[in-house]
């Protein structure tokens, strides 16, 4: 484990991640994980937020059987996740995790928009299968598998958490995959 990277920090605040979007508890005073995810469109990340692993199970239960069981196979089916595991497992280095997209392999610098995410554990980041990029290619074909009630789901939990969002956290166009 290493300190979490400060691209992973939150470019609202200038600083980590401390507490959880859904419940607010602090990540230091929790006994579970937490996800950052940041969505990037070109250079600019519009969309940044941080989820404790509970909170996240309980968001993703409210989605569809069918899209929850689409985007967990999109992954466990991915042989490039395994893969890159092997590849790179040992390395602590996030870099290393995010040069390319984990479902497609394309290189980082052959893309525009992209979603990233880590896992982090108090003040520390957990590697494997985290941190990740995924290109938005790879996030359009995981939007197509989602049923129409899950993105309205999606929708509902943005209103409900970035009521009044800063002008850069702007409403990304679906439900990211690395939610
Ligand atoms: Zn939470
Ligand atoms: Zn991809």
């Amino acid at each position: 484990m290493s300190d979490v990277p400060h691209l992973f920090h939150s470019l609202e605040h200038d600083e980590p991640f401390k507490t959880c979007l859904t419940c607010e508890q602090d990540f230091c005073d929790i006994s579970d994980p937490y996800t950052v995810t940041k969505v990037y469109k070109g250079p600019e990340c519009v969309f940044e937020y941080a989820m404790c692993l509970p909170c996240r199970r309980s968001m993703v239960e409210t989605f569809s059987e069918e899209s929850r069981k689409n985007m967990q196979n999109f992954f466990d089916k991915n042989p490039h996740i395994e893969e890159r595991s092997e590849r790179i497992g040992e390395s602590q280095n996030h870099t290393d995790w995010m040069q390319d997209c984990a479902t497609c392999r394309t290189p980082l610098s052959e893309i525009q928009d992209y979603s990233i995410a880590c896992m982090g554990f108090g003040s520390d980041m957990v590697y494997d299968p985290f941190p990740m990029m995924v290109c938005h290619n790879c996030e359009q074909k995981i939007q197509s598998r989602l049923s129409k009630p899950t993105r309205d789901q999606w929708d509902k939990f943005i209103l409900d958490h970035f009521d009044g969002p800063p002008s850069e956290v702007l409403k990304p166009d679906g439900v990211p995959v690395l939610v």
